[in-house]
């Protein structure tokens, strides 16, 4: 998918903010992705999931077409159930309990299922790596991962087709080496 275009949409929609913020990963960032301000439109998220799965398509065979979308939740919630929709599957979350994503609700993952993995935002890939564990913890397989923002550093990899929106060059750092934080800038907790 088009970056430029991608982007434009999250500019369009005031979805990405300039500032000082602490990241849902730790990481402080001088840019934050406010998906929520692109969820609470749905036509648009229409258009967005419509690309995104166009997307995954391109980059799977036919055969792998996914049978379920899972998400974790709050941030995949939206962007699984529409993917889902559009794909004609359902669509499940993972809920943190005790610090890990869990799935709860009796919703199930089969096994042998085609799993396509949504989420937000992908920075340091922990919540995504958390949900394809829980995908082949139960010999479902995972085709492919659809996020909106993927914001990885070069040395953030994953062994699965990625599809996003924007592809966004990530000015990320650990709090300790972060410069705004040096020039005594507020930060923010917009994830929080
Ligand atoms: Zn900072």
């Amino acid at each position: 998918m088009a970056g430029g275009s991608g982007l434009e949409l999250f500019e369009k929609y005031g979805a990405v903010r300039a500032g000082h913020f602490e990241l849902r990963s730790g990481l402080h960032s001088d840019r934050y992705f406010q998906c929520a301000l692109l969820m609470q439109r749905p036509q648009v998220m229409e258009e967005i999931c419509g690309r995104l799965a166009e997307a995954v398509m391109e980059r799977i065979v036919p055969e792998d077409r996914p049978q379920l979308v899972v998400s974790p939740a709050i941030g995949g919630i939206i962007l699984g159930y529409e993917l889902a929709r559009i794909m004609g599957c359902r669509a499940v979350f993972l809920e943190k309990e005790g610090g890990r994503l869990v799935l709860r609700r009796a919703f199930e993952i089969r096994e042998g299922e085609r799993v396509l993995v949504a989420e937000d935002v992908i920075t340091r890939g922990g919540r995504v790596r958390q949900t394809i564990a829980q995908v082949t913890a139960r010999c479902a397989r995972v085709v492919a991962v659809a996020v909106l923002v993927d914001r990885r550093g070069g040395d953030v990899t994953l062994d699965y087709p990625l599809v996003s929106v924007v592809r966004a060059v990530p000015k990320v750092w650990d709090a300790a080496q972060c410069p705004l934080c040096e020039r005594g800038i507020p930060l923010e907790h917009p994830g929080s």
